[in-house]
C-alpha cells in the first residue's frame, strides 16, 4: 500500500486536513506502507514557503512522518505538459476554444445530462491553435469510482464532460497534475476528503486515456462542528496550530481525530498510537458527516494527561509552565509543583487549566472580589476565625489532620459544611475555585496557610 498526504499550502492545517493526514498515516504505518507527502502548490500567489513550514511543522507535532523528502507539484509541470503533448499526439485530447458558455450551450441543445463534446462543437473547435486549451476526448463507457467508505460509484461516461486539462497557455489543470502524480508516485490509494468527490472521475479519465490502472479511493465525510453545520472557527479552534496553543496532547488529537467517525461503540476510546494504527480499517469509517466536538476532545485529553502518570503529567505541565511565561513562578519548587499536580489532576483536561486552578499556590490569592463578598462577609469571617485556631495547632500539617480538624470545627459551630469550608478556599485561593481546600492547605503547609488566613482576617 502507497498513499499520500497532498496538502495545498494556502494556509495553516486545519482539523480536517489533519485528519485525512492522520487517516493516511495509520493505513500506511498500519499495514507497513508508505506514506508520501506532497505539497499542491501550484496556486502561486496563495502558496508560501511560510505557509509549506506551517503544514510541517503541524504535522511533526501531531508526530505524523512521512517517506522521503515532501514532493512539490510545480516541479513536475514539465512531466504535466508532457503528458498533455502526448495525449493530443495520440487523438486522446483535442483544442479547443469553448468556454462555460458554451458548454452550457451546448447542454440546453443536447440535454442536461449529456456530456459536452468539443468535437460537436465545430465554431469552437481549434484545430492546430495552440492558444487554445486542452481537452481529454471522453471515451464510450463507463467510469467506476472505487470507493472503500461509499462503495463504487459508477458514472456513465455519456453524461460525463470532455475535460480540460491545459489552460490556453499550456499550463496543466488540477485534475491532470493530480492524476498524473499519483500515477507516477505509484499510489494505491487515494484517501482524501469527500470535496474532491466530484474530481474524481475526471482523474479516472486521464488514467484511462494512459491505459492506466487507477487507485482505490476513500473520500471522507466532511467535519461538522455540533451544531451540524460545516466546521468553522466559530466552532472554535480551527488548526492544529490552534489545538496546540490550546494546550491540547499530540496523543488525544490523534486519538479523537481518530474515532471521529470510525470509533466503534464498543471500543475504549482511550487508545494509543500502537492501537489505532492495529484497528484503524478505513472501510469502517461512516459516510455520514463526522461531528468535531471540542468537549469531547477535552475530555479524551484529560485521560490522556492523567495516563502519563503523576511524574510525566508534572513534567509535561511544568514544560508548558515554562513556555507560557510561569517559568520564574514555579523555579526551584519542584515538590510544591509535583503536589499541585497531584491535587490538579482530576480537575483539569488540558495544561492551559492548571494555572487557573492552581497558580494561586505559587503566586498568592488571586483577585475575586465576587467571590470575597460572598465568602468573606462578616458571618463567614467568624468561622475563618475559628478555624484559624484549630489549624494554628495542627502537627502534622496534612491533609488528614487538616480535613480531621475543618469537619470537627463544622460540628462544633452546628454549621454548614461550605461556610467553613469556603471561606477558607477563599482566603486561600482567592476565588472559590480551586483544588480541594484540605489539599490546598496542606501544600501550603501550616505557616502559609495562617499567613493567608491572617491577611485577610486583619
Ligand atoms: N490539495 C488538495 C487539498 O488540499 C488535496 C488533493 C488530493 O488529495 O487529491 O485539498
Amino acid at each position: 500500500m502507497r498513499v499520500r498526504f497532498a496538502p495545498s499550502p494556502t494556509g495553516a492545517l486545519h482539523i480536517g486536513g489533519a485528519r485525512t493526514a492522520l487517516y493516511n498515516w495509520l493505513m500506511a504505518r498500519g499495514s507497513g506502507g508508505e506514506l508520501l507527502l506532497r505539497i499542491e502548490d501550484t496556486d502561486r500567489e496563495r502558496s508560501t514557503p511560510e505557509n509549506v513550514e506551517q503544514i510541517l511543522d503541524a504535522l511533526r507535532w501531531l508526530g505524523i512522518d512521512w517517506d522521503g523528502d515532501p514532493a512539490f507539484q510545480t516541479q513536475h509541470e514539465a512531466r504535466h505538459r508532457a503528458v498533455i503533448q502526448q495525449l493530443l499526439a495520440e487523438d486522446k485530447a483535442y483544442r479547443s476554444h469553448a468556454k462555460a458558455d458554451d458548454v452550457k450551450a451546448y447542454k440546453a441543445e443536447h440535454g442536461a445530462d449529456k456530456g459536452f463534446r468539443g468535437a460537436d462543437h465545430p465554431t469552437r473547435a481549434a484545430g492546430d491553435d495552440d492558444s487554445a486549451a486542452v481537452r481529454l476526448r471522453v471515451p464510450e463507457g463507463e467510469t467506476v469510482v472505487r470507493d472503500l467508505i461509499r462503495g463504487d460509484t459508477t458514472f456513465r461516461n455519456v453524461h460525463l464532460d470532455d475535460p480540460v486539462i491545459a489552460r490556453g497557455d499550456g499550463s496543466p489543470l488540477y485534475n491532470l497534475a493530480v492524476a498524473i502524480d499519483d500515477l507516477d508516485a505509484g499510489i494505491t490509494h487515494v484517501v482524501r476528503g469527500e470535496d474532491h468527490l466530484s474530481n474524481t472521475p475526471k482523474q479516472l479519465l486521464v488514467y484511462a486515456a494512459l491505459g492506466a490502472e487507477a487507485p482505490v479511493f476513500a473520500h471522507l465525510p466532511l467535519l461538522h462542528g455540533p451544531d451540524g453545520k460545516k466546521l468553522s472557527k466559530r466552532h472554535g479552534a480551527a488548526s492544529v496550530q490552534e489545538l496546540r496553543d490550546a494546550g491540547y496532547l499530540p496523543d488525544a488529537v490523534i486519538n479523537y481525530l481518530a474515532l471521529l467517525g470510525w470509533g466503534d461503540e464498543d471500543d475504549e476510546t482511550q487508545l494509543t498510537r500502537e492501537q489505532l494504527k492495529q484497528r484503524f480499517d478505513v472501510n469502517r469509517v461512516s459516510k455520514n458527516p463526522a461531528r468535531f466536538d471540542e468537549q469531547k476532545l477535552r475530555w479524551l485529553n484529560g485521560k490522556h494527561l492523567r495516563a502519563q502518570g503523576l511524574d510525566g503529567l508534572t513534567a509535561t505541565i511544568a514544560e508548558h509552565l515554562r513556555r507560557s511565561g510561569h517559568g520564574d513562578a514555579i523555579a526551584g519548587r519542584e515538590e510544591l509543583l509535583r503536589t499541585a499536580v497531584e491535587i490538579s489532576q482530576e480537575k483539569i483536561q488540558t495544561v492551559e487549566d492548571f494555572w487557573p486552578l492552581a497558580g494561586f499556590l505559587f503566586t498568592g490569592p488571586v483577585d475575586d472580589p465576587a467571590a470575597r463578598e460572598k465568602w468573606l462577609d462578616a458571618p463567614h469571617r467568624e468561622h475563618l476565625a475559628a478555624a484559624r485556631e484549630t489549624l494554628a495547632g495542627l502537627d502534622p500539617f496534612s491533609v488528614e489532620a487538616v480535613d480531621a480538624a475543618l469537619r470537627a470545627l463544622v460540628g462544633e459551630r452546628g454549621a454548614k459544611a461550605k461556610d467553613v469550608f469556603q471561606p477558607v478556599r477563599v482566603a486561600l485561593a482567592g476565588t472559590a475555585i480551586s483544588p480541594g481546600v484540605f489539599e490546598s492547605a496542606a501544600a501550603l503547609g501550616r505557616d502559609e496557610t495562617l499567613r493567608r488566613i491572617d491577611t485577610v482576617l486583619a
